[in-house]
């Protein structure tokens, strides 16, 4: 796949038998959507599950970021924002086909989720976990 923002290939990330494409140029990461499910229900993670519903059923966000391509249909994405202060502003295809985080907003993310949740047994920390996991293994592929 092409990343949708700088057009370099896209490295394919495997970490327990999910798929991510990582590039390693703008260090943006697509989410296929069913890998990402396929993910958290595989780890059992039915709060995450809830908190990426709710990212899909958010309204666009109002912003003068440029709008990317889908890398798998090719459509513009919406843009919506997870959080306050600072709000994290993804990409996500209207289709579904899956999320895409700019470089440096995944790190964002996990430092959200990291305030949202409470430390210990919750879903947030186990992915912001295999995030953190996932973003220092493509050096290894
Ligand atoms: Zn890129
Ligand atoms: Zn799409």
């Amino acid at each position: 796949m092409i990343c949708p923002v700088c057009k370099h290939d896209m490295l394919v990330v495997e970490y327990h038998n999910v798929e991510l494409d990582y590039c390693n140029s703008c260090k943006g990461v697509w989410f296929d959507s069913g890998e990402l499910e396929l993910m958290l229900k595989s780890h059992g993670l039915e709060e995450a599950k809830l908190f990426l519903d709710g990212i899909l059923n958010s309204a666009e966000a109002v912003s003068s970021e440029k709008k990317r391509d889908c890398p798998i249909c090719r459509h513009k994405m919406k843009k919506t924002a997870i959080g306050e202060e600072p709000e994290v502003l993804i990409d996500m295809c209207h289709d579904e086909h899956g999320l895409w985080f700019d470089g440096g907003e995944v790190a964002q993310l996990m430092r959200h989720l990291s305030r949202e949740h409470r430390p210990g047994h919750d879903a947030g920390e186990q992915v912001m976990s295999f995030l953190e996991e996932v973003f220092e293994a493509p050096e290894r592929t």
